[in-house]
Protein backbone atom coordinates (compact mmCIF):
# COMPACT_ATOMS: atom_id res chain seq x y z
CA UNK A 1 0.00 0.00 0.00
CA UNK A 2 1.21 3.50 -0.75
CA UNK A 3 1.71 6.00 2.06
CA UNK A 4 -1.49 8.48 1.19
CA UNK A 5 -0.28 11.87 -0.98
CA UNK A 6 -1.48 14.66 0.95
CA UNK A 7 -2.59 17.87 -0.91
CA UNK A 8 -3.21 20.80 1.07
CA UNK A 9 -5.37 23.80 -0.81
CA UNK A 10 -8.75 23.06 -2.56
CA UNK A 11 -8.55 25.54 -5.30
CA UNK A 12 -7.89 24.79 -8.93
CA UNK A 13 -4.34 24.06 -8.53
CA UNK A 14 -5.24 21.15 -5.64
CA UNK A 15 -8.64 19.70 -6.97
CA UNK A 16 -5.85 19.27 -10.12
CA UNK A 17 -3.14 17.61 -8.12
CA UNK A 18 -5.41 15.68 -6.49
CA UNK A 19 -7.69 13.94 -9.67
CA UNK A 20 -4.43 13.50 -11.27
CA UNK A 21 -2.82 11.35 -8.62
CA UNK A 22 -5.64 9.56 -7.44
CA UNK A 23 -5.91 8.54 -11.65
CA UNK A 24 -2.91 6.97 -10.99
CA UNK A 25 -4.48 4.58 -7.87
CA UNK A 26 -2.25 6.48 -5.29
CA UNK A 27 -4.61 7.33 -2.09
CA UNK A 28 -4.79 11.06 -1.73
CA UNK A 29 -6.37 13.59 0.70
CA UNK A 30 -7.07 16.83 0.42
CA UNK A 31 -7.29 19.93 3.31
CA UNK A 32 -8.97 23.17 2.39
CA UNK A 33 -8.67 25.84 5.14
CA UNK A 34 -11.96 27.20 3.79
CA UNK A 35 -15.94 25.24 4.69
CA UNK A 36 -16.22 25.33 0.75
CA UNK A 37 -13.90 24.56 -1.85
CA UNK A 38 -12.33 26.50 -5.33
CA UNK A 39 -10.47 29.23 -3.58
CA UNK A 40 -10.31 32.08 -6.00
CA UNK A 41 -12.66 29.95 -8.47
CA UNK A 42 -15.71 30.31 -6.11
CA UNK A 43 -18.45 32.24 -6.82
CA UNK A 44 -21.43 34.47 -5.38
CA UNK A 45 -24.57 31.98 -5.20
CA UNK A 46 -27.42 32.70 -7.86
CA UNK A 47 -29.20 34.74 -8.78
CA UNK A 48 -26.13 36.40 -9.56
CA UNK A 49 -23.18 34.77 -10.03
CA UNK A 50 -19.94 36.80 -9.48
CA UNK A 51 -16.35 35.96 -9.62
CA UNK A 52 -13.24 37.51 -7.57
CA UNK A 53 -13.07 39.53 -11.13
CA UNK A 54 -14.02 38.32 -14.61
CA UNK A 55 -12.74 34.55 -14.77
CA UNK A 56 -12.25 32.77 -18.66
CA UNK A 57 -10.21 30.21 -19.93
CA UNK A 58 -8.15 30.01 -22.98
CA UNK A 59 -8.22 27.20 -25.21
CA UNK A 60 -4.95 26.80 -26.48
CA UNK A 61 -2.94 25.05 -24.42
CA UNK A 62 -2.00 22.07 -22.50
CA UNK A 63 -4.00 22.83 -19.26
CA UNK A 64 -7.37 23.15 -21.20
CA UNK A 65 -7.03 19.92 -23.06
CA UNK A 66 -6.82 18.43 -19.47
CA UNK A 67 -9.58 20.17 -18.65
CA UNK A 68 -11.92 18.78 -21.66
CA UNK A 69 -10.49 15.35 -21.62
CA UNK A 70 -12.18 15.04 -18.35
CA UNK A 71 -15.39 17.15 -19.34
CA UNK A 72 -14.58 19.85 -16.46
CA UNK A 73 -15.06 22.64 -19.23
CA UNK A 74 -18.74 21.25 -20.93
CA UNK A 75 -21.40 23.19 -21.77
CA UNK A 76 -19.76 26.57 -23.17
CA UNK A 77 -21.86 29.75 -23.97
CA UNK A 78 -21.20 32.31 -26.23
CA UNK A 79 -22.23 35.73 -27.06
CA UNK A 80 -24.78 36.44 -29.41
CA UNK A 81 -23.76 38.71 -32.79
CA UNK A 82 -25.61 41.45 -31.72
CA UNK A 83 -23.94 41.59 -28.24
CA UNK A 84 -20.50 40.40 -30.06
CA UNK A 85 -20.37 43.64 -32.18
CA UNK A 86 -20.63 45.89 -29.50
CA UNK A 87 -17.01 45.08 -28.36
CA UNK A 88 -14.98 48.06 -28.31
CA UNK A 89 -11.41 50.12 -27.46
CA UNK A 90 -11.00 53.04 -25.33
CA UNK A 91 -8.40 55.47 -26.39
CA UNK A 92 -8.12 59.37 -25.74
CA UNK A 93 -11.15 59.47 -23.37
CA UNK A 94 -13.61 57.75 -26.57
CA UNK A 95 -14.72 54.58 -27.55
CA UNK A 96 -13.92 53.08 -30.28
CA UNK A 97 -15.32 49.74 -32.69
CA UNK A 98 -11.60 49.38 -34.47
CA UNK A 99 -8.27 49.35 -32.01
CA UNK A 100 -5.84 52.05 -33.04
CA UNK A 101 -3.94 51.80 -36.63
CA UNK A 102 -0.47 50.79 -34.77
CA UNK A 103 -2.30 48.23 -32.47
CA UNK A 104 -3.60 46.83 -35.56
CA UNK A 105 -0.23 46.19 -37.14
CA UNK A 106 1.08 44.90 -33.80
CA UNK A 107 -1.50 42.45 -34.15
CA UNK A 108 -0.89 41.25 -37.20
CA UNK A 109 3.22 40.43 -36.32
CA UNK A 110 2.73 36.76 -35.15
CA UNK A 111 5.78 35.61 -35.96
CA UNK A 112 8.03 38.13 -34.54
CA UNK A 113 9.85 37.28 -31.25
CA UNK A 114 10.48 39.75 -28.27
CA UNK A 115 13.55 39.83 -26.25
CA UNK A 116 13.54 38.18 -22.18
CA UNK A 117 15.64 40.56 -21.24
CA UNK A 118 14.32 43.76 -22.41
CA UNK A 119 11.25 45.71 -21.01
CA UNK A 120 8.37 45.42 -22.88
CA UNK A 121 7.74 49.63 -22.90
CA UNK A 122 11.56 50.05 -24.46
CA UNK A 123 11.05 47.08 -26.79
CA UNK A 124 7.66 48.12 -28.20
CA UNK A 125 8.88 51.95 -28.49
CA UNK A 126 11.32 50.98 -30.73
CA UNK A 127 9.05 48.61 -32.79
CA UNK A 128 6.03 50.96 -33.44
CA UNK A 129 6.91 54.33 -31.21
CA UNK A 130 6.15 55.59 -27.72
CA UNK A 131 2.16 56.01 -28.22
CA UNK A 132 1.37 52.53 -29.53
CA UNK A 133 4.00 50.59 -26.69
CA UNK A 134 1.91 52.41 -23.88
CA UNK A 135 -1.61 51.26 -26.23
CA UNK A 136 -0.37 47.37 -25.93
CA UNK A 137 1.00 47.53 -22.46
CA UNK A 138 -2.59 48.80 -21.20
CA UNK A 139 -4.17 46.51 -23.56
CA UNK A 140 -2.94 43.51 -22.11
CA UNK A 141 -3.07 44.56 -18.68
CA UNK A 142 -6.67 42.54 -18.91
CA UNK A 143 -4.34 39.46 -17.96
CA UNK A 144 -1.99 41.02 -16.16
CA UNK A 145 -4.49 43.69 -13.98
CA UNK A 146 -1.06 45.81 -13.76
CA UNK A 147 -0.73 49.38 -14.24
CA UNK A 148 2.79 49.16 -15.86
CA UNK A 149 2.49 46.39 -17.73
CA UNK A 150 5.35 47.89 -19.96
CA UNK A 151 8.04 47.02 -17.07
CA UNK A 152 7.94 43.25 -17.53
CA UNK A 153 9.79 41.70 -20.07
CA UNK A 154 9.09 42.40 -23.42
CA UNK A 155 9.17 37.96 -24.09
CA UNK A 156 6.21 37.41 -21.30
CA UNK A 157 4.67 40.17 -22.39
CA UNK A 158 4.06 40.08 -26.33
CA UNK A 159 3.46 35.89 -25.69
CA UNK A 160 0.16 37.29 -23.73
CA UNK A 161 -0.63 40.34 -26.72
CA UNK A 162 -0.52 37.50 -29.37
CA UNK A 163 -2.33 34.97 -27.40
CA UNK A 164 -5.25 37.47 -26.91
CA UNK A 165 -5.14 40.06 -30.17
CA UNK A 166 -3.17 37.83 -32.43
CA UNK A 167 -4.45 36.73 -35.72
CA UNK A 168 -5.69 33.12 -34.90
CA UNK A 169 -9.28 32.52 -33.43
CA UNK A 170 -9.72 33.80 -30.13
CA UNK A 171 -9.01 30.85 -27.89
CA UNK A 172 -11.40 32.20 -25.06
CA UNK A 173 -13.80 30.22 -23.64
CA UNK A 174 -16.91 30.72 -21.28
CA UNK A 175 -18.28 27.94 -18.83
CA UNK A 176 -21.93 27.97 -18.91
CA UNK A 177 -22.34 28.53 -14.69
CA UNK A 178 -19.03 30.25 -14.45
CA UNK A 179 -15.55 28.39 -13.22
CA UNK A 180 -17.56 27.69 -10.04
CA UNK A 181 -19.74 24.93 -12.33
CA UNK A 182 -15.77 23.65 -13.26
CA UNK A 183 -15.08 23.40 -9.30
CA UNK A 184 -17.49 21.40 -8.65
CA UNK A 185 -17.16 18.73 -11.34
CA UNK A 186 -13.77 18.53 -10.05
CA UNK A 187 -14.75 18.16 -6.69
CA UNK A 188 -17.54 15.03 -7.57
CA UNK A 189 -14.24 13.84 -9.81
CA UNK A 190 -11.99 14.01 -7.18
CA UNK A 191 -14.87 12.85 -4.48
CA UNK A 192 -15.55 9.26 -7.34
CA UNK A 193 -11.79 8.53 -7.26
CA UNK A 194 -11.65 8.38 -3.59
CA UNK A 195 -10.07 11.27 -2.58
CA UNK A 196 -10.54 12.04 1.18
CA UNK A 197 -11.55 15.83 1.64
CA UNK A 198 -11.57 17.96 4.16
CA UNK A 199 -12.91 21.37 4.58
CA UNK A 200 -12.75 23.97 7.18
CA UNK A 201 -9.17 22.04 8.00
CA UNK A 202 -6.45 24.55 7.68
CA UNK A 203 -2.93 22.92 8.09
CA UNK A 204 -0.54 24.48 9.77
CA UNK A 205 2.14 22.43 9.83
CA UNK A 206 3.65 20.08 6.76
CA UNK A 207 2.55 15.81 7.32
CA UNK A 208 5.42 13.61 7.48
CA UNK A 209 3.52 10.72 5.77
CA UNK A 210 4.07 10.40 2.37
CA UNK A 211 4.47 13.22 -0.37
CA UNK A 212 3.10 16.35 -0.35
CA UNK A 213 1.73 18.81 -2.78
CA UNK A 214 1.18 22.68 -1.44
CA UNK A 215 -1.43 24.20 -3.36
CA UNK A 216 -2.19 27.24 -1.21
CA UNK A 217 -1.37 30.78 -2.15
CA UNK A 218 2.68 31.94 -2.19
CA UNK A 219 2.34 33.97 1.10
CA UNK A 220 0.21 30.75 2.95
CA UNK A 221 3.09 28.45 0.93
CA UNK A 222 6.01 30.60 2.25
CA UNK A 223 4.67 30.33 5.51
CA UNK A 224 4.45 26.55 6.08
CA UNK A 225 7.36 26.09 4.22
CA UNK A 226 8.90 28.66 6.41
CA UNK A 227 11.03 29.50 3.58
CA UNK A 228 11.23 33.57 2.67
CA UNK A 229 12.94 32.67 -1.14
CA UNK A 230 8.58 32.13 -1.90
CA UNK A 231 8.43 35.31 -3.39
CA UNK A 232 6.61 36.74 -6.81
CA UNK A 233 5.46 39.82 -8.91
CA UNK A 234 1.53 39.99 -9.06
CA UNK A 235 -0.94 41.95 -10.29
CA UNK A 236 -2.74 44.64 -8.17
CA UNK A 237 -6.21 46.12 -9.64
CA UNK A 238 -9.90 47.24 -8.44
CA UNK A 239 -12.79 45.15 -8.93
CA UNK A 240 -16.28 46.00 -9.99
CA UNK A 241 -19.43 43.63 -10.38
CA UNK A 242 -22.71 45.73 -11.70
CA UNK A 243 -25.86 44.18 -12.72
CA UNK A 244 -28.81 46.32 -14.37
CA UNK A 245 -32.05 45.93 -16.11
CA UNK A 246 -30.83 44.76 -19.80
CA UNK A 247 -30.29 47.61 -22.25
CA UNK A 248 -28.96 48.06 -25.85
CA UNK A 249 -26.08 50.90 -24.75
CA UNK A 250 -24.50 48.45 -22.47
CA UNK A 251 -21.48 47.32 -23.90
CA UNK A 252 -20.53 43.54 -24.09
CA UNK A 253 -16.37 43.84 -23.71
CA UNK A 254 -14.37 47.33 -23.34
CA UNK A 255 -10.47 46.99 -23.86
CA UNK A 256 -9.61 50.37 -22.04
CA UNK A 257 -5.57 51.52 -23.77
CA UNK A 258 -5.75 54.78 -21.96
CA UNK A 259 -5.55 53.58 -18.52
CA UNK A 260 -5.46 49.25 -18.59
CA UNK A 261 -9.16 48.65 -17.87
CA UNK A 262 -11.36 46.24 -18.82
CA UNK A 263 -15.21 45.63 -18.64
CA UNK A 264 -16.81 42.39 -19.83
CA UNK A 265 -20.75 41.12 -19.86
CA UNK A 266 -20.92 37.45 -18.10
CA UNK A 267 -24.49 37.35 -18.93
CA UNK A 268 -24.45 38.09 -22.66
CA UNK A 269 -22.88 34.18 -23.41
CA UNK A 270 -24.61 32.94 -20.18
CA UNK A 271 -27.95 34.14 -18.79
CA UNK A 272 -27.80 31.76 -16.08
CA UNK A 273 -25.23 34.11 -14.08
CA UNK A 274 -27.99 36.78 -13.67
CA UNK A 275 -31.96 37.03 -13.47
CA UNK A 276 -33.85 37.27 -16.60
CA UNK A 277 -33.81 40.58 -18.51
CA UNK A 278 -30.60 41.61 -16.05
CA UNK A 279 -26.85 42.15 -17.72
CA UNK A 280 -24.26 40.91 -15.40
CA UNK A 281 -20.54 43.27 -15.96
CA UNK A 282 -17.34 42.46 -14.19
CA UNK A 283 -14.86 45.54 -14.71
CA UNK A 284 -11.07 46.33 -13.46
CA UNK A 285 -8.97 48.74 -12.99
CA UNK A 286 -5.06 48.58 -12.05
CA UNK A 287 -4.27 50.41 -9.36
CA UNK A 288 -1.19 52.76 -9.74
CA UNK A 289 2.59 52.91 -8.31
CA UNK A 290 1.54 55.49 -5.05
CA UNK A 291 -2.64 55.74 -5.79
CA UNK A 292 -4.92 54.38 -2.96
CA UNK A 293 -7.74 52.03 -3.55
CA UNK A 294 -10.77 54.45 -3.17
CA UNK A 295 -8.39 56.56 -6.70
CA UNK A 296 -8.48 53.44 -8.75
CA UNK A 297 -12.14 52.90 -7.26
CA UNK A 298 -12.99 56.08 -8.67
CA UNK A 299 -11.16 55.57 -12.45
CA UNK A 300 -13.33 52.14 -12.53
CA UNK A 301 -16.24 54.46 -12.01
CA UNK A 302 -15.85 56.39 -14.63
CA UNK A 303 -14.32 53.70 -16.97
CA UNK A 304 -17.73 51.88 -16.15
CA UNK A 305 -19.81 54.90 -16.64
CA UNK A 306 -18.79 54.92 -20.41
CA UNK A 307 -18.85 51.48 -20.41
CA UNK A 308 -22.58 50.83 -18.91
CA UNK A 309 -24.21 54.51 -18.71
CA UNK A 310 -26.08 55.46 -15.70
CA UNK A 311 -25.41 52.16 -14.29
CA UNK A 312 -24.80 54.05 -10.74
CA UNK A 313 -28.77 54.60 -10.71
CA UNK A 314 -29.95 51.57 -12.33
CA UNK A 315 -27.79 48.67 -10.70
CA UNK A 316 -29.63 46.21 -9.31
CA UNK A 317 -26.69 44.38 -7.75
CA UNK A 318 -23.18 46.05 -6.90
CA UNK A 319 -20.05 44.95 -5.31
CA UNK A 320 -16.26 46.75 -5.03
CA UNK A 321 -13.38 44.97 -3.66
CA UNK A 322 -9.84 45.22 -4.00
CA UNK A 323 -7.16 42.61 -5.53
CA UNK A 324 -3.66 42.05 -4.90
CA UNK A 325 -1.27 39.69 -5.65
CA UNK A 326 -3.72 37.18 -6.63
CA UNK A 327 -4.03 36.96 -10.63
CA UNK A 328 -0.80 35.28 -11.05
CA UNK A 329 2.88 35.28 -12.14
CA UNK A 330 4.34 38.16 -13.69
CA UNK A 331 7.88 37.97 -14.95
CA UNK A 332 9.98 40.80 -15.10
CA UNK A 333 13.05 41.62 -17.75
CA UNK A 334 15.33 38.61 -17.14
CA UNK A 335 13.50 36.25 -15.76
CA UNK A 336 10.83 33.14 -17.77
CA UNK A 337 8.65 31.34 -15.70
CA UNK A 338 11.48 28.77 -15.27
CA UNK A 339 12.71 31.45 -12.60
CA UNK A 340 9.99 31.46 -10.48
CA UNK A 341 10.35 28.93 -7.17
CA UNK A 342 10.23 25.52 -8.09
CA UNK A 343 7.73 23.07 -7.88
CA UNK A 344 10.05 20.43 -6.14
CA UNK A 345 10.82 21.93 -2.90
CA UNK A 346 13.28 18.41 -2.15
CA UNK A 347 12.16 15.93 0.52
CA UNK A 348 8.98 14.86 -0.74
CA UNK A 349 7.26 18.03 -0.75
CA UNK A 350 6.05 20.10 -4.46
CA UNK A 351 4.47 23.35 -4.87
CA UNK A 352 1.29 24.10 -7.36
CA UNK A 353 0.04 27.41 -8.07
CA UNK A 354 0.04 30.23 -10.37
CA UNK A 355 3.01 31.84 -8.98
CA UNK A 356 5.24 28.85 -9.48
CA UNK A 357 7.82 27.85 -12.19
CA UNK A 358 5.32 26.12 -14.90
CA UNK A 359 3.99 28.22 -18.29
CA UNK A 360 0.59 29.67 -19.07
CA UNK A 361 -0.81 32.52 -17.42
CA UNK A 362 -3.09 32.82 -14.40
CA UNK A 363 -5.39 29.53 -13.44
CA UNK A 364 -3.54 27.83 -16.39
CA UNK A 365 0.36 27.90 -13.97
CA UNK A 366 -1.96 26.71 -11.46
CA UNK A 367 -2.73 23.64 -13.58
CA UNK A 368 -0.01 22.60 -15.24
CA UNK A 369 2.29 23.07 -11.77
CA UNK A 370 -0.44 20.99 -10.29
CA UNK A 371 0.03 18.24 -13.32
CA UNK A 372 3.61 18.42 -12.75
CA UNK A 373 3.72 18.15 -8.53
CA UNK A 374 1.10 15.27 -9.10
CA UNK A 375 3.33 13.20 -11.45
CA UNK A 376 6.28 13.70 -8.73
CA UNK A 377 4.85 12.85 -6.05
CA UNK A 378 2.76 9.71 -7.66
CA UNK A 379 6.84 8.57 -8.60
CA UNK A 380 7.75 9.16 -4.87
CA UNK A 381 4.94 7.28 -3.19
CA UNK A 382 5.41 4.40 -5.43
CA UNK A 383 9.33 4.64 -4.92
CA UNK A 384 8.47 4.23 -1.25
CA UNK A 385 5.96 1.62 -1.41
CA UNK A 386 8.85 -0.62 -3.73
CA UNK A 387 11.74 -0.28 -0.95
CA UNK A 388 9.14 -1.40 1.70
CA UNK A 389 8.19 -4.00 -0.41
CA UNK A 390 12.04 -5.02 -0.47
CA UNK A 391 12.81 -4.95 2.79
CA UNK A 392 9.54 -6.56 4.11
C1 LIG B 1 -9.66 39.27 -10.34
C2 LIG B 1 -9.16 37.95 -10.85
C3 LIG B 1 -9.43 37.55 -12.16
C4 LIG B 1 -8.89 36.36 -12.66
N1 LIG B 1 -9.20 35.94 -13.93
C5 LIG B 1 -8.67 34.78 -14.41
C6 LIG B 1 -8.99 34.31 -15.70
O1 LIG B 1 -9.79 34.89 -16.42
N2 LIG B 1 -8.39 33.18 -16.14
C7 LIG B 1 -7.50 32.49 -15.37
O2 LIG B 1 -6.96 31.47 -15.81
N3 LIG B 1 -7.21 32.90 -14.12
C8 LIG B 1 -7.78 34.02 -13.63
N4 LIG B 1 -7.48 34.44 -12.36
C9 LIG B 1 -6.52 33.68 -11.59
C10 LIG B 1 -7.15 32.43 -11.01
O3 LIG B 1 -8.30 32.78 -10.26
C11 LIG B 1 -6.12 31.80 -10.09
O4 LIG B 1 -4.91 31.65 -10.79
C12 LIG B 1 -6.53 30.42 -9.61
O5 LIG B 1 -7.87 30.41 -9.19
C13 LIG B 1 -5.60 30.04 -8.48
O6 LIG B 1 -5.92 28.75 -8.04
P1 LIG B 1 -5.01 28.08 -6.92
O7 LIG B 1 -5.64 26.79 -6.60
O8 LIG B 1 -3.60 28.08 -7.37
O9 LIG B 1 -5.06 29.08 -5.68
P2 LIG B 1 -6.32 29.47 -4.77
O10 LIG B 1 -7.52 29.57 -5.61
O11 LIG B 1 -5.90 30.65 -3.98
O12 LIG B 1 -6.50 28.22 -3.83
C14 LIG B 1 -5.67 28.02 -2.71
C15 LIG B 1 -6.51 27.37 -1.64
O13 LIG B 1 -5.65 27.04 -0.55
C16 LIG B 1 -6.38 27.26 0.63
N5 LIG B 1 -5.38 27.39 1.72
C17 LIG B 1 -4.50 28.41 1.90
N6 LIG B 1 -3.73 28.14 2.99
C18 LIG B 1 -4.13 26.94 3.48
C19 LIG B 1 -3.72 26.12 4.57
N7 LIG B 1 -2.70 26.49 5.38
N8 LIG B 1 -4.35 24.94 4.79
C20 LIG B 1 -5.37 24.54 3.98
N9 LIG B 1 -5.80 25.29 2.93
C21 LIG B 1 -5.18 26.46 2.67
C22 LIG B 1 -7.17 28.52 0.36
O14 LIG B 1 -8.30 28.63 1.23
C23 LIG B 1 -7.58 28.30 -1.08
O15 LIG B 1 -8.83 27.67 -1.21
C24 LIG B 1 -8.05 35.59 -11.83
C25 LIG B 1 -7.81 35.96 -10.50
C26 LIG B 1 -8.38 37.13 -10.01
C27 LIG B 1 -8.13 37.49 -8.57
Amino acid sequence: MNNPITVIGGGLAGLTAAIAAAETGVPVRLHEAHQTLGGRGRATQPPHVAHEGAHVFYADGPHYTWLKERGFVAGLGWPGLGDAVTACFRADGELRRLPPIGMLRAQLRKRMTAPVDLDFHTWATGHWGERTATQLANAISVTTYDADTGRLSAAFVWGLFQRVYGPAVPAVRWVRGGWQRTIDRMADRARELGVVIETGARVDTLPTDGPVIVATDLDSARRLLGDDSLQGTSGFAALLDIAVPRDRRDRFLVFDLDGGGFHECYSAQDDSVAPAGESLFQLQMPVRVGESRDAAQQRLGAFADLAVPDWRSRNTFHRTSTSKKRTGALDLPGTTWRDRPAVDRGDGVYLAGDMVAAPGMRGEISINSAIAAAAAAVADARKAARARTESA
